[in-house]
């Protein structure tokens, strides 16, 4: 960063508030207080705006205060949740709003430290529902910030550190007006979302030209710097959707300590590499006395990106007489499998073959 001394930050502060008041920005938790605050910005963690808001309009229509979210169960909200991916956060928003619900009497934490106490709670989050639902003053900072102070200050701080993740705190903190923390953290996120968009910021309507020193070097296009690629494990997950002729199928939920905890799905063949379908049926069927049953239509693959693994999925339907009770599956109606709360690729496979499923049994009689 060049001369930190002779930067003018009240300058700056004073411009991203004046670029606001010209560009609002609706969203419907806007001052609507903390539980619409708590419900968004956990929607929103690592989740767009677009693709977050029928998810909040959905959770406020079924949940609409803290105490019908404490009061519902947990397939209910993970059914709400269906699709949006990280399932944690859907799982730590309910255990949060028992915790408010039940143990505190209704009362949110109004601190950043009362937030940060939370479990899926971390500091961005914590100081974010501080500032804009109780007003305190802790600047935020988020994907949207950290570029909009990486163009500015071009510092030499690596963001991904955490003494990185400090410099730039600093750098936030040194922009926020005390008396108007809510509206100036809201101001920079807004700013970096609609004026410093990653691709082709908007620098010919700028206001800060002047003190910016990505747009001063000609450089806005290497900040902020890219993020160091992390390596990812693949795993090849095969599942076997049975359907008997009376239209009955069956799903388990997820128990085990890995990703997808508590959703529900088809028996699943995990593989280290892409794997033969014929021998995982055969080990299938003979494990589960479903040796006379018959393959039928295998799906094309499904990929899910997460951030530490790669999970390439394939759907294996079989047809036979009668699925046997077996106390590690439920045996449920394939037109009743849309009430169950499934990992995306499970939905997505669903919303593509739902007809063949809820057909494929009257051929198999
Ligand atoms: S001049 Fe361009 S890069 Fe700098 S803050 Fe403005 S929009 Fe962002």
């Amino acid at each position: 960063m060049n001369s930190l001394t002779k930067v003018d930050y009240p300058g700056i502060t004073r411009k991203i508030l004046d670029w606001h008041a010209s560009h609002p920005r609706l969203l419907p938790w806007k001052g609507q207080g903390p539980y619409a605050t708590l419900l968004s910005e956990i929607i929103l963690q690592q989740t767009r705006v677009e693709q977050g808001l029928p998810y909040y309009d959905r959770f406020i229509r079924l949940f609409p205060t803290i105490e019908a979210l404490a009061k519902a169960s947990e397939d209910d909200v993970l059914h709400a949740w269906q699709g949006l991916g990280y399932y944690s956060r859907a799982r730590n928003l309910h255990l949060m709003a028992k915790i408010i619900a039940n143990d505190l009497n209704g009362e949110f934490p109004s601190t950043y430290d009362g937030w940060l106490r939370m479990k899926g709670i971390g500091p961005y989050t914590a100081a974010a529902i501080a500032s804009f639902a109780f007003d305190e003053p802790c600047a935020v900072l988020d994907g949207n910030v950290y570029r909009v102070l990486s163009r500015l200050f071009t510092p030499e701080a690596d963001f991904y550190t955490n003494q990185g993740r400090r410099d730039y705190q600093k750098l936030a903190d040194q922009l926020l007006p005390r008396d108007q923390s809510a509206t100036f953290n809201q101001a920079i996120m807004d700013f970096g979302a609609l004026q410093c968009v990653p691709k082709l910021p908007d620098c010919n309507c700028c206001p800060l030209t002047g003190v910016c020193q990505a747009y001063q070097q000609h450089r806005t296009d290497q900040f902020p710097p890219a993020k160091p690629k992390l390596s990812k494990r693949t795993r090849y997950f095969h599942y076997l959707v049975p359907v008997d002729r009376e239209g009955y199928t069956w799903i388990e939920q997820r128990r085990q300590k890995d990703i997808w905890q508590r959703l529900y799905q088809f028996p699943l063949k995990e593989c280290t590499h892409s794997g033969d379908s014929t021998v995982l049926q055969k080990d299938f069927l003979k494990e589960h006395q479903l040796l006379d049953w018959i393959s039928n239509e295998e799906s094309k693959d499904y990929k899910h990106i997460l951030s530490h693994q790669v999970i390439q999925t394939r759907f294996h339907v079989l047809t036979g007489d009668r699925l046997p009770e077996q106390p590690a599956f439920r045996r449920v109606k394939i037109k009743n499998l849309p009430k169950f709360a499934f990992p995306k690729v499970v939905h997505c496979y669903l919303m593509d073959y739902s007809i063949y499923l809820n057909t494929i049994h009257h051929k198999n009689g």
